[in-house]
């Protein structure tokens, strides 16, 4: 009884193989964040190891025509996420934002806290919004027909199984208005899975040669990188936040390294100043019990934060119910060592801001147009349902019995 209702996945791995053996199918791959540090922990690599080249050449290896990257969608929930927020700020909108891209916290949202679904941010998921370019604008520049397209997901997440078969979630075929594109995602598989699939051909993970992404929704930022962690969706949404308000670039040690809101205590907070006229107040939380503590005791305080991150398991996605398992006391410290793994790939990468990303930029010139534009909201935002009917005799289910909970 998960109160995140992430924990009744089968696995559709079998799926993914029939669409590599179907020669009408064009299968498209795009892999988490936080899958790059996790997948070498099935192959005696140490937690943490940052193995993206090997991860993108055994998909290549398993088959899959093309691979690109959830964190190029990370850049562009960013774009919006950021733009909604400054948008809030700027017109007198429902404040705090929350983030949105963690299924499991939306849906716990959704079911326990209802009231607080107008704060919810309407931008997608990463993997959804990358999952929508998929099947729009990639399929298009590449000459592709959208309906043969198979597009899988290869995540940390057992709880965006459930995510892709909202009803909402297939904003490509709404765009087109044509049913056979059927869902964004098609199938999504875990990390687990992915390692088991890499064991079941028999692949020599050591032996794998380094590949690339594909082009078009394939780059990445320091910021999308670190979308895998607690704390991530955060400092990335204010290095962009900070170039929209103030038209400048972030100053490379007060947002681009904000140390409050980085590591594994459950609530952080930080005061975030953008630019000389903006100060914002921000909170992350982790967890199921962090976050059920966290709310309800923001209810009954006057307390005021702009912005919050919510993620429900313990880490953020590198702590994902679809990652490598360890056991206590070692978990903690894989844990901390994935999110090392992120931060060391951030701060050695060229590019700190999604806004920086080349082909996000190339997306909203030749396709998008703006960030909350009329394309970028049919494509890239949702809605939210208040669920908490569902509950029913089911109201004794806390997040303390969710076994994601730290
Ligand atoms: Fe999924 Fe956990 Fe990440 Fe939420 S925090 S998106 S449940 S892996």
């Amino acid at each position: 009884a998960c109160p995140f209702d992430s924990m009744h996945a089968k696995s559709e791995l079998e799926k993914v193989k029939a669409a590599l053996a179907d020669p009408e199918k064009i299968v498209v791959i795009q892999t988490a964040p936080a899958v790059r540090v996790a997948i070498g922990e099935g192959f005696g690599y140490e937690p943490g190891t940052f193995l993206e080249g090997k991860m993108v050449g055994a998909l290549r290896a398993l088959g899959a025509d093309y691979v690109v990257d959830t964190n190029f969608g990370a850049d562009l929930t960013i774009m919006e996420e950021a733009s909604e927020l400054v948008e809030r700020l700027k017109t007198g909108g429902q404040i705090p934002q929350f983030t949105s891209c963690c299924p499991a916290w939306v849906r716990f949202a959704e079911i326990y806290f209802p009231e607080l679904i107008p704060n919810l941010s309407s931008t997608r998921s990463c993997i959804a919004m990358e999952a929508a370019m998929i099947k729009t604008y990639f399929a298009e520049k590449k000459g592709i027909n959208p309906s043969n397209i198979v597009s899988v997901s290869v995540n940390p997440c057992t709880a965006k199984k459930a995510e892709t078969k909202r009803e909402e979630e297939n904003a490509a075929a709404r765009f087109y208005d044509d049913e056979s594109l059927g869902m964004d995602t098609d199938i999504s598989i875990t990390t687990r899975e992915f390692i088991r699939w890499i064991q079941e051909e028999n692949l020599d993970f050591n032996a794998i040669e380094e590949s690339q992404f594909d082009d078009l929704i394939g780059m990445e930022t320091g910021a999308s990188i670190i979308f895998g962690n607690t704390g991530g969706v955060m400092e990335a949404a204010m290095r962009t936040a900070y170039k929209l308000i103030t038209d400048k670039e972030p100053p490379p040690y007060a947002l681009t390294h904000l140390e409050d809101v980085r590591g594994m205590e459950g609530v952080k907070e930080a005061t975030v100043q953008l630019g000389d006229d903006v100060t914002l107040s921000v909170a992350v939380v982790h967890g199921g019990k962090n976050t059920r503590d966290f709310l309800n005791a923001l209810k009954d305080s006057d307390k005021h934060y702009d912005f919050i991150e919510v993620m429900a398991c313990p880490g953020g996605c590198i702590g994902g119910g679809g990652q490598p398992r360890t056991k206590l006391p070692q978990a903690v410290k894989t844990k901390e060592a994935r999110i090392g793994g992120l931060y060391e790939a951030d701060a050695n990468y060229k590019w700190v801001a999604s806004y920086e990303n080349p082909e996000i930029q190339a997306l909203y010139k030749d396709f998008l147009g703006e960030p909350l534009g009329h394309k970028a909201h049919e494509l890239l935002h949702t809605h939210y349902t208040d669920r908490s009917a569902v509950l029913g005799d089911r109201k004794d289910v806390t997040p303390e019995t969710c076994p994601t909970s730290p």
